[in-house]
């Protein structure tokens, strides 16, 4: 595919620009340039470095464009890669920053004071039986991140020019993906991902079911269908139902799996992921670098809080928590 490319026009006004992400094994984040009649609308903008940024410019450059043309960034979800570069672009004159409510609300809630959001991380990982060694630095996902108030919060159903806004919570709360009812394309953020399995998990910040949440907004995406989709890491895909059913069986083999550790008796969330394969190659969980094995654990609790949510396992402190299924 044009991976090395920085920017393909695609049909219908569409020009996908890869953004980089140095150092990521993602490699890049697509910036979706989406035409309409009074300039553009960019859908994610990369995290905030001048790398980036310079990359943004040199895209709209090929593109006959200056950021000028830019009316309005729509966010998919608030996490670094996709929301950091925000607010240095309306800083650089772009009008509008657009966002869902709960994102907004879990953003404002992690970036207001990262250190101790990271040091409430630790505790988490340590209850669920991973303990961690405190940090003092600021993880890079906020470094390079901004804190960024949207000029408007937008919900399901709203229309945004010619996108339709659709709320896909789970990999994050206000996760949204967006129709293009020019094209019926859909730009799916870290929703639907292809070939990568996109993170559901429960950390500190979390509430609720993440992982329900995610499965039905798979099903809801797959039942309003698009006749193409472009995902914000990887390249464009024609078949997203054949994603969607791909995604839905991966997080079924899941549960089967971790119901199965959890025959063997009780256990901590990092007591079943040691017994997990992970990774498409289903590397052993010590196999694992640190920080990979945080989002192992995290994934684990987001099945093990979506089977006490289903009343199908039940959770006991003593020291830490720990799963058991119920009778
Ligand atoms: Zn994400
Ligand atoms: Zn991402």
């Amino acid at each position: 595919m044009h991976t090395d490319a920085l920017t393909t026009a695609l049909e219908d006004g569409i020009v996908q620009i890869r953004l980089p992400m140095a150092g990521n094994p993602m490699r890049h984040i697509n910036g979706y340039l989406v035409r309409e009649d009074d300039g553009f609308t960019l859908i994610d903008c990369g995290w905030k470095t001048d790398d980036v940024l310079a990359a943004l410019h040199a895209g709209l450059a090929e593109a006959g464009e200056t950021l000028a043309a830019v009316k309005r960034i729509v966010v998919t979800h608030m996490h670094f890669d996709h929301y950091g570069l925000a607010g240095t672009l309306l800083r650089a004159g772009v009008p509008d920053l657009l966002l869902h409510a709960k994102d907004w609300e879990f953003a404002s809630r992690i970036l207001a004071d990262p250190l101790e959001a990271d040091r409430i991380s630790d505790l988490w990982l340590g209850r669920n039986g991973f303990p961690v060694e405190p940090s003092h630095e600021e993880a890079e996902h906020h470094r390079l991140n901004e804190l960024t108030e949207p000029t408007r919060i937008v919900a399901d159903g709203e229309r945004i020019g010619r996108l339709l806004v659709v709320w896909t919570p789970g990999h994050t709360p206000g996760h949204i993906c967006l129709v293009d009812t020019q094209s019926g394309r859909m730009f799916t953020g870290d929703h639907v991902l292809d070939p990568v399995t996109p993170h559901v998990g429960f950390w500190a910040e979390h509430r609720g079911d993440p992982l329900g949440d995610y499965i039905a907004s798979l099903e809801r995406v797959g039942s309003i269908g698009a006749s193409g989709v472009l995902p914000a890491h990887g390249e464009p895909f024609p078949d997203l139902q054949r994603r969607v059913d791909e995604l839905l069986a991966h997080e079924a083999t899941r549960e089967d799996q971790i119901v199965d550790v959890l025959h063997a008796g009780p256990a901590s969330a990092a007591g079943v992921a040691e017994r997990l394969p992970w990774t498409r190659r289903n590397k052993p969980f010590a196999d694992l670098g640190e920080f990979h094995q945080q989002f192992a654990v995290a994934e684990t609790l987001a099945h093990l809080e979506h089977l006490r949510a289903e009343s199908r396992a039940g959770r006991h402190d003593d020291g830490g928590y720990r799963y058991t299924l119920t009778a």
